[in-house]
């Protein structure tokens, strides 16, 4: 059943993380593949439970498709939605337009389901692949040392990491962004908060009200209603067991930015007292919720030490509205295009030995740079279409209120895109012709007529024929 395991020649790059949510271990996986030692330092003993809801997209499930499908794939299947599509509604209930999902592609799987249950999934793929963790270490200092080209980190209990990388994948409130920029950045309210609620449907009676079992009796399902400037999305998951929602909304209150601050579902009640019955019977059903403050940062002018040895990496360097669901599959984005351009810097014999690792976090802040701007802007622009909702244009035109999927975002193919473009940035980096802004950002034509470009054989235990049915 299971075939052998290629053995990738090791570089000799050891590449120390910090971090490990989805930026963090996408990095530590492809890293390894790619024959790089990589070493996670995370300042949580053990991974709890926490959050709710989170996407991965196609764009991101093409990185993932081609890890070892029974650790990932097999695994993901059973705790991810299958639904046929997204219900969007006025806040009184009237549906307003269908968006059908998109068919199940083996080579661009799309993920959605609950963080907890596909972040185990990814540490126990990185845990399998032999990277090395160290938990409850949390990173207090960032040092690198251009003469020797090694960069290092410090621990609050005194330990230190040393590598010839390492990389910043803290979350939103990263220490790495000081050493980076060389100044504390700091984060400005975006206007908005979410709250948000995951729980069992069973246990929590909505099986058995009239105005929520249909969200859940024929298994998965997903709904969303617009209001003034505020919107209510629930989806069910694990067949109609579980069902969680998320409220955004104006605010301009002062709230800690964090995934651990508690809401009042009472606030919810009252904020969604005029709308479809059916909205307050579901979050009336919540035993607790979440308040989670959206808060915005100005895209930093560099992701990149000054001596090309240590880089910011996910929400680090560019944290994401949830609307554009994208925040995930940007940060798993970042981790391929990272791995990959340590890999063609170490094998372009043009490149000096001492400038391979500058030059390869130089290329993968400019590959990925004006792609994740333009991916940010997503967000803001469906907020504003939903909250805004013109219900006369979209009587007319009902797709102009679907949620975006354009090709340059959903079908890009990071690991290929690099492999195009080293040439061109390579030579950019050296003094050659500026890489024209339409060849990176928004509007970039598909990748689908690039995928010829050889790619190396990922080493997998069980090939994709041998596997059970496709997703859906
Ligand atoms: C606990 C938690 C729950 C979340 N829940 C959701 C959700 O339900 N829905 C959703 O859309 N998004 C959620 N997110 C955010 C989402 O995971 C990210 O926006 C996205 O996946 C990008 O991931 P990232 O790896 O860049 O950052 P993150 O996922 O935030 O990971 C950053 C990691 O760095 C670690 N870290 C931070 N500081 C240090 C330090 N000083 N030393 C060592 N380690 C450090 C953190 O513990 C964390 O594991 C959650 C994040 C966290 C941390």
């Amino acid at each position: 059943m299971a075939s052998p395991i290629a053995q990738y020649p090791k570089t000799g790059i050891r590449v120390i993380i910090v971090g490990a949510g989805f930026g963090g271990l996408t990095a530590a996986i492809e890293c390894t593949l790619k024959g790089h030692t990589a070493i996670i330092v995370e300042k949580t003993p053990t991974f709890e439970q926490l959050g709710d809801i989170i996407s991965i997209s196609t764009n991101a499930g093409r990185i993932m498709s081609r890890w070892d499908p029974a650790l990932i794939e097999e695994k993901l299947r059973p705790v991810c939605m299958r639904h046929s599509g997204f219900k969007i509604q006025n806040k009184d209930g009237q549906q307003i337009f269908f968006q059908a999902a998109m068919p199940p592609n083996r080579e661009r799987p799309m993920y959605n389901g609950h963080r907890a249950d596909i972040h185990k999934v990814f540490y126990e793929y990185a845990k399998s692949l032999g990277v090395e963790f160290n938990m409850g270490q949390k990173v207090t200092g960032y040092k690198e040392d251009a003469a020797s080209g090694k960069a290092w980190i410090e621990t609050e209990s005194g330990e230190i990491f040393k590598g010839d990388v390492v990389v910043g994948a803290d979350g939103v409130r990263s220490r790495a962004r000081k050493l980076i920029l060389g100044y504390e950045d700091k984060p400005r309210s975006s206007g908005y908060s979410v709250w948000r609620a995951w729980f069992n449907a069973e246990e929590n009676g909505v099986t058995t009200d009239p105005l929520t079992k249909e969200f859940v009796e024929n298994g998965d399902t997903h709904t969303g209603w617009l209001g003034d400037d505020m919107h209510l999305l629930v989806a069910s998951c694990k067949g109609g067991k579980e069902i969680s929602w998320v409220c955004t909304r104006k605010d301009d209150s002062n709230l800690e930015e964090s995934w651990s601050s508690k809401g009042k579902v009472e606030d919810v009640l009252n904020r969604i007292k005029d709308w479809d019955p059916k909205c307050r019977a579901i979050v009336s059903k919540s035993p607790s919720c979440m308040d989670w403050k959206l808060v915005c940062r100005d895209p930093l002018p560099t992701w990149v030490s000054p001596t090309g040895h240590t880089c910011l990496l996910g929400d680090a360097a560019h944290p994401f509205l949830p609307t554009s669901v994208q925040g995930c599959s940007q940060a798993i984005e970042d981790g391929s295009v990272l791995a990959t351009c340590l890999s063609l810097s170490h094998q372009d014999s043009t490149i000096p030995a001492s400038e391979k690792i500058p030059r390869a976090l130089r290329a993968y802040e400019r590959l990925r740079y004006e792609r994740v701007k333009s991916a940010q802007k997503t967000g803001e622009d469906l907020r504003d279409k939903w909250h805004k909702c013109d219900y006369k244009t979209v009587h007319l035109n009902p797709e102009s209120i679907r949620m975006p999927r354009e090709d340059w975002l959903i079908k890009h193919d990071s690991e290929r895109f690099v492999r195009r473009m080293w040439g061109s940035v390579a030579a950019e980096l050296t003094g050659g012709p500026v890489i024209p802004r339409k060849s990176l950002a928004a509007g970039r034509e598909s990748d689908e007529k690039f995928d010829n470009i050889e790619l190396p054989p990922t080493p997998i235990s069980t090939p994709k024929e041998e596997l059970a049915n496709p997703l859906r």
